[in-house]
């Protein structure tokens, strides 16, 4: 799928690159997103909201929201839209852009910190491997914020995951890690078109 320059009004904007299956300038301001949107209550923007920040290309202040990283993905405001605009997908290009140009706020940086560890061990190992997933995310969050305190936090639940069978000691790799790794250079391949 190839992406495109969405416009912006300002040639100092940040560019935030859209699929081109999206078309934010359909977007009638209806609000159906934001009142589906499972976690809208604690957006400091809604996602309509952001919907009209990205049609007028003021994406600055969106890229800034701490609601596009509250936002988990869940397709709702895509598949209620009755103008088919995928909300979803503008949420993650959203992020993609704010990441890029450095713009995540220092409280969501975790979040960041999680999603590039996990990407990272996927890519490594063709499936989860828990140890090492907790083990990149806690030192990387350990570096930007410096709080000893994080390295241990949550470890009291190590128990209990054990028990559960859901902390693997020795790394498991997936049979085929060719084609993870064609997945990746495909994904890399069309957000850098
Ligand atoms: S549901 Fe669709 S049309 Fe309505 S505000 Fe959200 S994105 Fe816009
Ligand atoms: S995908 Fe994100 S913005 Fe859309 S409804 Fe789900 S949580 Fe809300």
């Amino acid at each position: 799928m190839e992406n495109t320059a969405l416009a912006q009004e300002k040639s100092e904007s940040p560019r935030v690159l859209l699929p081109d299956h999206i078309d934010p300038a359909k977007c009638y301001q209806c609000g159906k997103c934001t009142a589906g949107c499972p976690v809208s209550m604690r957006m400091d923007i809604t996602p309509s909201q952001l919907m009209r920040f990205v049609q007028l290309g003021q994406v600055k202040a969106a890229l800034h929201s701490l609601a596009i990283w509250e936002c988990v993905s869940c397709q709702t405001c895509s598949a209620r839209c009755p103008k088919e605009v995928d909300c979803a997908g503008v949420m993650d290009a959203l992020r993609a852009a704010s990441v890029t140009n450095e713009t995540v706020a220092a409280s969501q940086q975790p979040i960041v910190s999680f999603q590039k560890a996990f990407l990272a061990n996927i890519r490594r190992n063709g499936r989860l491997n828990e140890i090492e997933l907790i083990a990149q995310f806690k030192t990387d969050v350990f570096f930007r914020i410096g709080r000893p305190a994080f390295l241990f936090k949550d470890a009291g639940l190590a128990p209990q995951l054990s028990k559960r069978k859901k902390l693997h000691l020795v790394s498991e790799k997936a049979r085929d890690l060719g084609i993870v790794k064609r997945i990746f250079v495909r994904c890399s391949d069309q957000t850098e078109k």
